[in-house]
């Protein structure tokens, strides 16, 4: 049998044998003391990672799950969706499909959502709620986070909920200084690790609107997390073998120093968008906005630089042992997308990179 590809798809990617051997430890019951320690034990480096004094709520989910639990823990009035690719527009009809009044604020894919363009419509006074993807990981566009959450001094009553699902611990999202009122993440993007687990932290005026929501249901109450979290407990059984996965990667993570990780992404980013650049490719977002956690190849989409056979240049890239993403949504096949995040080092992007030039000679 021939080893399974490396995975440079944008999640999920890569898990290294250090975090699989942590994930493989033996199981243990989670409402007993080795539990508890386990999981208050990991608290401290969670809350460094999303520069909050909130507890780090932590979810047996997909990330989707804990997305669809935001709107129905928060969503009152009307809720805007901020909405740039696959992953923000498909917001907009998850919260349709809950039952809930929400509007777009569609940009054209390949940009990013502006400021001024949210600000606009806040201004009307129409939303409590604002979903905001980070990095939208089909088109490779990295949102102004910080600059959009300036204003939430504006509107302190509208709740910011922030999808960086494919950016978190790639660069860095303070939760407490943004005023971010709900910040998600998976754990099979840029953490790295096995898929199945979400990890959150919601405000205290998330946690008030909450309350006054009915049919919040149970799974992915945010009361019920809180509840738990002071106990350093899960609302129910967790993915135990999760947590190890996680306390590792926190050790991991904090040996090579956050600093050093912001800048690794992004010197990976610059590579690879040379890579493409070098090889006559145009890159699908606009140079303002590209994201640092995956590279977006523009293979047609516009009228742009080089094109390739896209099934057929994933094939040829796939026997050099290596699995990339021919595209998502109605992007797919004129875009590919090369992940750089989690593990990724220069000397593991080099060999992408030579898998990507054989693949091109055999084209
Ligand atoms: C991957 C991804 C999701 C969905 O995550 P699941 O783990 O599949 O539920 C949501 N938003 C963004 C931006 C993503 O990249």
């Amino acid at each position: 049998m021939t080893p399974p590809p490396k995975l440079h798809i944008p999640g999920p990617v890569e898990v290294n044998e250090r975090t699989l051997r942590a994930f493989r430890s033996p199981i243990i019951g989670h409402r007993s003391e080795d539990f508890r320690r386990l999981y208050g034990g990991i608290q401290p480096g969670l809350q460094r990672l999303f520069a909050t004094e909130r507890p780090v709520f932590l979810s047996t989910s997909s990330a989707w799950g804990v997305m669809e639990g935001a709107l129905r823990n928060l969503a009152r009035g009307t809720a805007l969706c901020c909405m740039c690719g696959a992953f923000s527009d498909k917001w907009l009809d998850v919260a349709r499909r809950c039952g809930l009044e929400a509007e777009p604020l569609q940009v054209p894919w390949g940009l990013s959502v502006l400021p001024e363009q949210v600000d606009s419509r806040l201004a009307s006074g129409r939303y409590d709620l604002v979903t905001l993807v980070h990095n939208e990981t089909s088109t490779g566009v990295m949102n102004p986070l910080a600059d959009i959450m300036t204003l939430k001094a504006r509107y302190p009553d509208v709740l910011f909920v922030v999808d960086a699902v494919s950016s978190f611990s790639a660069v860095p999202t303070p939760f407490d200084e943004l005023g971010i009122d709900v910040l998600l993440t998976g754990s099979q993007k840029a953490l790295a690790l096995p898929p199945g687990l979400s990890l959150f932290v919601v405000s205290p005026a998330a946690l008030e609107r909450a309350e006054s929501i009915a049919g919040r249901g149970y799974y992915f109450d945010f009361l019920e997390f809180q509840k738990n979290a002071e106990r350093n407990m899960t609302p129910s059984t967790p993915s135990i073998g999760h947590l190890y996965a996680l306390r590792s990667k926190l050790e991991e993570i904090f040996e090579e120093g956050l600093p050093a990780r912001y800048c690794r992404h992004r010197q990976l980013a610059e590579s690879t968008w040379r890579w493409a650049e070098d090889r006559e490719f145009a890159l699908y977002p606009d140079s303002s906005c590209r994201s640092l956690t995956l590279t977006c190849v523009d293979n047609g989409a516009r009228e742009a630089g080089r094109r390739v056979d896209p099934d057929r240049f994933r094939e040829l890239v796939r026997q050099e042992g290596v699995l990339i993403d021919g595209g998502y949504g109605r992007i797919k096949g004129v875009t590919f997308r090369l992940s750089h995040m989690g593990d990724e080092t220069p000397e593991s992007m080099t060999r992408l990179y030579l898998a990507l030039d054989k693949a091109l000679s055999r084209l």
